[in-house]
Formats: structure tokens, C-alpha cells, sequence
């Protein structure tokens, strides 16, 4: 099976001129669902991680299975107002623009092994102000873990001192 083909190419969405990929094919199908699982595990097992942070949205899929299989806690990084519980906020640029998204603060305790997973890196403003969050609260970043990199946009490079493991690129 090459997951590939369950990645849609979607043209225009959400703006003109951007091409997005979309994953709910992907989603829809339990095999593909557990083949991303195989690849995005890898070698974390023994990597002793506590807790799984999942980014708004679509991070939320694979952040959630991913806790699950590790024996890890799930996290939340939530846009503005979503969280009930007291927060601690990190703004970051957009092309246009700024966006803030948040975490509650209790969700990681100082020392606590860390894996971020979003569905995608494309800039890398998303992963790094959610890596802002997490040492913020004194977690540990083991890895920023994703399911597809959009290599063009260099997003490697701006959360460069963290490990980033991405098995679909393009
Ligand atoms: P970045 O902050 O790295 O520029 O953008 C990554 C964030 O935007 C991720 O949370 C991801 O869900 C979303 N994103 C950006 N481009 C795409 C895309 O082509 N497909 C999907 N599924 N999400 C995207």
C-alpha cells in the first residue's frame, strides 16, 4: 500500500494559489490509519515519552492513537478561548498577520518526556510556538513528530534544534 494515495490534493482550499493536502481519505480507511501508525511509532517505544502533545486540529487524529499506543498522556494546544482551565499562551507569525494558540497548565509537569505530533509541517510556526508551550511549562522535547513535511517550506529549519521525523514528504 503507498499512503500517498490516500493524501488528496485539494487546489485552492483554503485560499487561492494553495495546494492542501487532505488526510480525511486517510482516515476513512483502518488500514492506512494503522500503516501511519507503524511509520509514525517507529522507534519511540523506548524513548520513554510521557506525554502527546496533539496541535488544533488535525493533530488531535494521530496525537490521540499515538498517546494511546505509548502509554503516554494526551495533551491539547488549543486556539485562542477553547481550553476551560487556566492557560498559557504563544503567538507566532503567519504570511498575514499573527495566530496564538494555548495550553493548559497543568498539562505537563516540569521534566516530563514530551512528543508534539501535527499532521503536517509546512512552515513551522505552528510546531514551534507549540514547542514554546511545552518548555514553557518545563517538558522535555523528545521529538516533533508529524505525518507528512511540505519540504519546499523549509519548516525544518525553523524548529531546527528539536527532532523532526516526518515519513511522507514532499
Ligand atoms: P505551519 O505552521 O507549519 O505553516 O502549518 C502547519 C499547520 O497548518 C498544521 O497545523 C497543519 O494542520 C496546517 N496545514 C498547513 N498546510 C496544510 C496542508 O496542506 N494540509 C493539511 N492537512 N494541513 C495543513
Amino acid at each position: 500500500m503507498t499512503l500517498n494515495q490516500y493524501i488528496r490534493d485539494v487546489q485552492d482550499f483554503p485560499k487561492p494559489g494553495i495546494v492542501f493536502k487532505d488526510i480525511t481519505p486517510l482516515l476513512n480507511n483502518p488500514k492506512a490509519v494503522r500503516e501511519c501508525m507503524a511509520l509514525l511509532v517507529n522507534n519511540l517505544r523506548e524513548r520513554n515519552i510521557d506525554k502527546v502533545v496533539g496541535a488544533e486540529s488535525r493533530g488531535f487524529f494521530f496525537a490521540t492513537l499515538l498517546a494511546y499506543e505509548l502509554g503516554a498522556g494526551f495533551v491539547p494546544v488549543r486556539k485562542p478561548k477553547k481550553l476551560p482551565f487556566e492557560t498559557i499562551s504563544a503567538t507566532y507569525e503567519l504570511e498575514y498577520g499573527t495566530d496564538t494558540l494555548e495550553v493548559h497548565t497543568d498539562a505537563i509537569q516540569p521534566g516530563d518526556r514530551v512528543l508534539i505530533h501535527d499532521d503536517v509541517l509546512a512552515t513551522g510556526g505552528t510546531a514551534k510556538a507549540v514547542c514554546e508551550l511545552v518548555e514553557q511549562l518545563g517538558g522535555v522535547i523528545v521529538q516533533c513528530n508529524f505525518l507528512m513535511e511540505l519540504s519546499f517550506l523549509k519548516g525544518r529549519e525553523k524548529i531546527g534544534r528539536y527532532e523532526v521525523y516526518a515519513p511522507l514528504v514532499y
